[in-house]
């Protein structure tokens, strides 16, 4: 049987397990702590507050700095929080004297505690921003054409290039872009991320029959370490689904023009299959601007005479199809002569 204990300062019955009486415990040294000073660094420029080492958007700054303040009470011996109460804060003011009102338990025995922390709030630029501010990059997109460069292709290709930077701002922490700059045949984005860069530069390639040629070079040290900035150079085929182009001397419909560019004969063959990189050879004849609907006059052994929109002229159209009297079918026009269009 436990031997019963007195209180070593009054002398009245001790709660089990201490040397003190309940009354003595509960006037007793004070047993929750905190610093005196919690410090919260804002980044004035994009309103990110520094938590540990890193930088995070807070929606709610009051209730953020609330729970930075209960997660800085510390308890000592056996006691267990019950409950904080945090007066006085004011996230809008530079400096604020908050007192934290601490209920806990120890031994059974329920204590107030109030604790005074002087909570002040610093501007700091974040790295992301001292970083932008800086026109820091790491990696360049270059965007070139292959062949003859259509400021059309370009604009797709970049609008889809921002769209992607822009989801990546949003998704990646620190992730920047620096700048976009229309340069001597084509675009240069520069990016504050190697890593990110070489994401892009492989979407872009993959969606717009692109290749993509990376150089490393040495930029500067760190921390001991070596650091590179890459260039992914771009090279954008010049061609899209709809074009209609000459290749070998045929003309064709581009069908396909991602990381294979697909072209169906106009004149009847076989579809053939090129990589971007041999784009060069293919020659751009137009878009949809060279279709044109005219309609049917006669279709005899696959001789079909149709109307010519622009001369009102009877003229042979080449078909691989049948077309009825008096139906209407869509044609190319390749300098003088009509071809019916291929589907798609
Ligand atoms: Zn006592
Ligand atoms: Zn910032």
């Amino acid at each position: 049987m436990a031997q019963q204990m007195f209180c070593i300062k009054c002398g009245k019955e001790a709660v089990s397990g201490t040397v003190f009486c309940e009354d003595c415990i509960s006037k007793g040294e004070q047993l929750a702590s905190a610093p005196g000073v919690v410090t919260f660094e804002i980044c004035p420029s994009c309103g990110k507050v520094k938590s540990g080492s890193s930088w995070k958007e807070q929606s709610d700054l009051g209730k953020h700095m609330a729970s930075e303040l209960r997660r800085s009470v510390r308890l000592s011996g056996d006691a267990s929080l019950k409950s904080l109460g945090i007066e006085n804060l004011d996230p809008s003011e530079n400096s604020s004297n908050v007192i934290l009102a601490v209920s806990l338990v120890t031994h059974g025995i329920r204590k107030e505690e109030r604790i005074a922390v002087r909570v002040r709030v610093e501007g700091n630029t974040c790295p992301t921003c001292n970083r932008r501010s800086g026109h820091y990059f790491e990696s360049t997109i270059q965007l070139r054409s292959m062949g003859k460069t259509r400021d059309e292709v370009i604009g797709r290709v970049l609008s889809y290039a921002t769209k992607l930077c822009e989801e990546y701002e949003k998704a990646e922490e620190g992730f920047f872009v620096s700048a976009i700059k229309a340069t001597k045949g084509g675009v240069d984005i520069t990016l504050s991320s190697n890593m990110v860069g070489a994401a892009l530069a492989k979407k872009i390639a993959q969606k717009f029959g692109a290749e993509v040629v990376p150089t490393r070079k040495l930029y500067g040290r760190k921390n001991g370490k070596e650091v590179y900035r890459t260039t992914f150079l771009v090279r954008v085929a010049m061609f899209s689904p709809g074009d209609y182009i000459e290749y070998r001397n045929s003309q064709y419909l581009v069908a396909k023009a991602t990381d294979m560019i697909e072209l169906l004969p106009l004149k009847g063959g076989s579809p053939v299959r090129i990589k971007p990189s041999e784009s060069s050879s293919l020659r751009f004849l137009g878009g949809r601007e060279l279709e044109e609907w005219v309609e049917v006059v006669s279709d005899e052994h696959g001789q079909v005479l149709v109307v010519d929109p622009s001369t009102l002229e009877e003229v042979n159209v080449l078909c691989t199809r049948d077309h009825p009297r008096g139906s209407r079918m869509k044609v190319v026009r390749l300098g003088e002569e009509l071809v019916e269009t291929v589907s798609r």
